[in-house]
């Protein structure tokens, strides 16, 4: 028996352009066919960011609805969750595609810098937003980006924001940020075990980190997160040529750690997440 490795495929993210990658999915019908793409290949879990027509991050609930609607019709049973991440947005839109229920969203619990700008996080919109998934039955999953907002998560349950048990990635190799340490990430999955019984976790490892990172979260215990948001390349030679070949190099290697990628099915159970209606 191997254990199920839920395998999230982050399939467009705020920055990426065709310019870097021509793989990346910007329009709606893109991104659709991208993430049935990784589904059959292993991917349960979609992290969704939406462009505009110009390719820029957008918050349109509109664009949101039509990625949502495609990829329940083409991928039965996959875990959609919305990003209400900050790059590119204007920060008082990001909650409004959460109407639309997901069955996750994205909520980072802090602020912290990238490389060159801050990824601000106010408090008062951290609990606002957590205030709105909770009411909306949408499972958070917890973006760390830095030690604190591990802690912080921790007040979220506290203060009745968050259920419990939480779900929780860790991001590793963002520059300014957490780098991506296999001892960082060891302690960093201590202090949830011990702070938060119950929780599960993931790791994504940003640029040429991915695989490494994956690995790690593979032999820990974790879950993993790959796609053409968090790296462009398949390895140092080349670039990526789909999010599904991404997902395809991370399964092929969950058999080395006894895991192999989580049905649909498996992941829902996992995270806690009603049967696929
Ligand atoms: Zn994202």
């Amino acid at each position: 028996m191997t254990i199920p490795a839920i395998i999230t495929v982050a399939i467009t993210g705020a920055v990426p352009s065709k310019a870097d990658n021509p793989a990346v999915p910007i329009s709606p019908a893109e991104q659709i066919a991208s993430t049935e793409a990784a589904f059959r290949a292993g991917a349960s879990l979609v992290h969704v960011h939406v462009r505009d027509d110009a390719g820029r991050s957008s918050s349109d609930p509109a664009r949101f609805a039509e990625v949502q609607a495609g990829i329940r019709d083409r991928c039965p049973g996959m875990i959609i969750q919305f990003s209400t991440g900050g790059r590119g947005r204007a920060q008082n839109e990001r909650a409004r595609p959460l109407d639309l229920k997901p069955d996750m969203a994205s909520l980072a619990t802090g602020s912290v810098n990238f490389a060159a700008q801050i990824y601000e996080n106010h408090p008062d919109l951290v609990a606002a937003m957590a205030a709105t998934m909770r009411d909306l039955a949408i499972k958070p999953e917890i973006e760390v980006f830095d030690l604190a907002m591990l802690y912080a998560t921790q007040s979220l349950i506290d203060r009745g924001l968050v259920v419990p048990p939480p779900h929780v990635q860790f991001v590793l190799g963002i520059p300014n940020a957490l780098p991506a340490r296999r001892r960082l990430l060891e302690f960093a999955v201590a202090e949830l075990a011990d702070l938060m019984s119950g929780a599960t976790w993931t790791a994504a490892g940003i640029g040429r980190h991915q695989l490494e990172v994956a690995r790690w979260a593979l032999e820990l215990g974790g879950h993993v997160r790959t796609g053409l948001e968090d790296n462009l390349k398949y390895d140092r030679s080349r670039l990526a040529a789909s999010n599904a070949e991404l997902v395809e190099q991370v399964a092929a290697v969950c058999p080395d750690y006894n895991r192999h990628p989580a049905t649909p099915g498996e992941a829902r159970a996992i995270l806690g997440l009603p049967p696929a209606s």
